[in-house]
């Protein structure tokens, strides 16, 4: 083991000794351990040409354009972890969250992890072994919350409804009287097929029975009306990559006091140690304790999500709600204008910033995305899970979500549909 570091310092050293005075006098390191560099492959030549990192618009669904003052905030110097003035960073980012799920609720930080870990944080502190978990399905995601609660050793029972539609609470209430489940998932912007579930009356509804409800909001926080405890929600989180407009990285969370009051009464340990929320609420500052070491908070995206949430404070929730219905119905018209159908026909249970858009017959969708990219750089995508192959998926999301882009996309979609037609014929 020694022999290797020692080699691995004398190939850096004769790389950068001619640069370097401070190398220099570590060169004859290279002598001693001259027959145990023959054992180290070559440094990858990849890594010796730099980065390339294309200027694309990212209007697919997700990740989302970051503001230049969202990246530049993710440049600035490493603090360590526990640093106050990083806990300072951490304290504003927590009321940033509340601000945007709109809840008093203690229990509220960023997870370390894209969309998928806020989504597996809740079903592993919630759902015990044994324990029935209700997933509904009306696209991936519910199939996604099953797979993990299954994972965590939960019985699994679905609720399943076809594309483009939405649970009623009838529905809801007739599968949480027949599977009594200990808690259930709903996708509240289910970006596979673009709808947009109504929350209104669930909250109180699972509480009748004694469920907890989780809910999904990861492509909708920040861009429509969301109001966490007015809602009665027990467990709500999103990603920071979406309409936030942050880099991936980081997933804002919630628990309500139904969530914790069912979490301090677990049989269980919470299997995953990563996604404890006590370890997690007490490193966030959200007990008395003093914060202790649970993992090193990824720092600079979590300055990143900092600064996009001030974006989000400084022009208001409801004018971030007002622009992405205003640019979502501007292309809805458009779409409507260029002879094609929007997948979700009911314009209230469309998801404003994930827009499903139906492939005509005789177009190739995948050339189109392909020209879009090509020529505009502008990246729209296919379907997802049941969507796939028939719908286009235009994402309108924080940054992105203009009336130029609107213009942009639409001008491109058309380009690109005549363009494709023409070389399938
Ligand atoms: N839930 C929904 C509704 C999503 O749209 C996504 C991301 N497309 C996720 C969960 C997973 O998020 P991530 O890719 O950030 O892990």
């Amino acid at each position: 083991m020694a022999n290797v570091a020692l080699s691995r310092v004398c190939i850096f050293a004769t790389r950068t000794s001619t640069k370097s005075s401070y190398w220099r006098g570590r060169s004859i390191l290279c002598s001693s351990v001259k027959m145990a560099s023959t054992r180290v492959s070559s440094p990858p030549a990849e890594l010796l040409k730099p980065i390339h990192v294309p200027k694309k618009t990212l209007m697919g669904p997700g990740p989302s354009n970051a503001a230049p003052r969202v990246l530049e905030a993710s440049a600035l110097p490493i603090l360590g972890h526990l640093h106050p003035e990083f806990c300072t960073i951490m304290d504003e980012s927590k009321v940033g969250i509340q601000y945007a799920f709109q809840t008093k609720n203690e229990l509220t930080l960023a997870i370390s992890g894209t969309g998928h870990a806020g989504m597996e944080a809740s079903i592993a502190n919630i759902v015990e072994p044994g324990e029935v978990f209700l997933t509904a399905v009306k696209g991936i995601w519910g199939e996604r919350a099953g797979d993990i609660a299954d994972r965590y050793g939960a019985v699994v029972k679905t609720l399943t409804k076809p594309l483009g539609e939405v649970f009623s609470l009838e529905e809801v209430e007739q599968a949480l009287k027949e599977h009594k489940p200990a808690a259930m998932y709903m996708c509240h912007s289910e970006s596979s097929s673009g709808i947009l579930q109504p929350l209104e009356g669930l909250g109180p509804l699972c509480a009748k029975y004694n469920c907890i409800l989780i809910v999904d909001c990861v492509a909708s926080l920040g861009a429509v009306p969301f109001f966490a405890d007015e809602l009665d929600l027990d467990v709500v989180y999103s990603g920071s990559q979406k309409c936030l407009s942050a880099p991936p990285g980081s997933a804002p969370i919630t628990f309500g006091p139904r969530a914790r009051a069912k979490m301090a009464n677990r049989k269980t340990r919470v299997s995953s140690f990563y996604f404890d929320m006590e370890w997690l609420g007490n490193y966030w500052g959200c007990d008395e304790g003093p914060r202790k070491y649970h993992h090193t908070a990824p720092i600079n995206s979590i300055y990143a999500l900092r600064e996009a949430l001030a974006i989000l404070a400084e022009q208001g929730l409801e004018s971030f709600w007002k622009r992405h219905q205003e640019c979502a119905e501007l292309l809805w018209k458009g779409i409507e204008d260029m002879g094609l159908q929007m997948l979700v026909k009911n314009k209230d249970l469309r998801l404003p910033t994930v827009n499903t858009v139906c492939v005509p017959e005789g177009v190739d969708w995948k050339a189109v995305t392909v020209y879009i990219m090509k020529k505009y750089a502008l990246e729209i995508s296919g379907g997802l899970g049941p969507s796939a192959g028939k719908v286009w998926r235009i994402g309108l999301m924080g940054e992105n979500c203009t009336q130029y882009n609107v213009e942009l996309v639409l001008k491109a979609l058309k380009d690109a549909i005549e363009n494709c037609k023409q070389s399938k014929l």
